[in-house]
């Protein structure tokens, strides 16, 4: 069910209890600022989310109220994963989800980063 990206932060989504160490993931890399891990449902041959350790609900509130240090940190870890996965050469896709008609589940932010396999259009009809 797509949630409401505009809601307060809720500490208790899933990506917070992987932040917090509460709930295991299968672990990418990890920042000082941001987390990255498989997705437990991968869409493709290389499925990897990439988050930020903040409380930030979607792209909306992390681009307006992350530090400069927080968004430098996760954009770099977007882009390392990606060369560190082999992904650069044959190209990727990133894709984040926001809101009910983002189609967002988890109301944490994350990047999908999707690699390994020719991706087709970028939404079907
Ligand atoms: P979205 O629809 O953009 O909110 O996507 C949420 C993603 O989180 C989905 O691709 C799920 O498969 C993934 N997901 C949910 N729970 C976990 C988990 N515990 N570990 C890794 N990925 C998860």
């Amino acid at each position: 069910m797509p949630i409401d990206a505009t809601l307060p932060y809720d500490s208790d989504n899933i990506f917070a209890k992987i932040v917090r160490g509460e709930l295991p993931c299968n672990k990418v890399a990890e920042t000082e600022h941001s987390l990255a891990f498989h997705d437990i449902n991968p869409l493709a041959p290389i499925h990897i989310l990439v988050i930020p350790k903040g409380k930030y609900v979607s792209w909306d509130d992390f681009s307006a109220k992350a530090s400069d240090a927080e968004i430098v940190d996760f954009t770099r870890l977007v882009g390392k994963v990606a060369r560190g996965n082999g992904c650069v050469e044959q190209g990727y896709r990133l894709l984040a989800n926001i809101g009910k008609r983002g189609g967002q589940e988890v109301p944490h932010l994350h990047v999908h980063l999707f690699g390994g396999a020719p991706l087709g259009p970028m939404l079907s009809a």
